[in-house]
């Protein structure tokens, strides 16, 4: 098995939008999800995480909320898990979820309200936005998404990929400086498809993308992370991990059309 590779090591050059440091996560009564994962992730970058089924991707990305339970450290031990040089802790987790916009892989996990507007308006409003500036914000995110002609509709009337978009809007809308999707073009038909790609390459915050789509990846990711049985297996420029046939076999996954030679 690859070693473990940490891609952006001690001698960081931009700062830092995520670093793990040695995480070890195990769901309460359940097996451990993931292991000793320490790697880095600078401001800008476009991370794709892969890997097969049940790897730990989502636990992953979840720790990026403090969203799971037992994650946050309470006894004064150090946080395994900082965004933009802070440690995730109980004492900051309200701050640090102002600066992370999380889209689930299924909007009807997050979609609620009656009306697309109040929605995108959500987010918003708990950041105490005035109500000037909750309609500018929700104005500019479903501009964004190309969605400016659903404000009042009904979200469970609209299609699913548009549904995913309003989720997209409803997280821009609180203009995070990171973005973390969870499989945001499964699903999805082709036009769908390129629309969220379109989207994803017009946004200037981080972003980080757990996903099976590997076109997605080629197209929206410049570096990609494998992750298997729970622990970071390899890391690297896109182009570089995705061709790399024995590497993809070994973990479940395959070199795109696009890069077979
Ligand atoms: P992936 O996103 O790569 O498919 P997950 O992060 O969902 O993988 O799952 C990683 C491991 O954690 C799997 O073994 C899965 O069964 C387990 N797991 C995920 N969610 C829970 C949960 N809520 N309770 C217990 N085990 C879980």
């Amino acid at each position: 098995m690859e070693a473990a590779v940490v891609p952006f090591p001690e001698n960081r050059g931009p700062r830092l939008a995520v670093e793990f440091r040695e995480l070890n996560f195990r769901y309460p009564g359940g097996r451990q999800a993931l292991s000793s994962i320490t790697a880095a992730i600078p401001v800008g970058c476009r991370l794709a995480i892969v890997g097969p089924s049940g790897a730990g991707k989502s636990t992953l990305l979840l720790h990026l909320n403090g969203l799971l339970p037992g994650q946050l450290p309470t006894d004064g031990t150090q946080s395994a898990v900082w965004i933009f040089d802070q440690p995730i802790l109980p004492t900051n987790l309200a701050s640090i979820r102002q600066r992370v916009g999380f889209v689930f892989q299924d909007p009807d996990d997050q979609l609620f309200a009656a009306t697309v507007a109040d929605d995108v308006a959500f987010g918003p409003r708990q950041l105490g936005c005035s109500k000037a500036e909750m309609t500018e914000r929700v104005a500019e995110a479903l501009a964004a998404v190309g969605l400016s002609h659903t404000l009042n509709d009904n979200p469970g009337q609209l299609s699913y990929g548009e549904r995913k978009r309003v989720c997209l809007a409803g997280v821009l809308a609180c203009r995070p400086e990171l973005i973390v999707l969870d499989e945001p073009s499964s699903n999805l038909d082709p036009r769908s498809r390129r629309q969220l790609r379109s989207i994803l390459d017009s946004l200037s915050a981080t972003q980080i993308i757990a996903t099976h789509d590997l076109d997605l990846v080629l197209d929206a990711c410049d570096t990609v992370w494998v992750i298997d049985d729970g622990r970071l297996q390899a890391a690297g420029p896109t182009r570089r991990i995705l061709s790399d046939p024995l590497l993809m076999d070994r973990h479940g996954l395959e070199v795109p059309w696009r890069l077979r030679t």
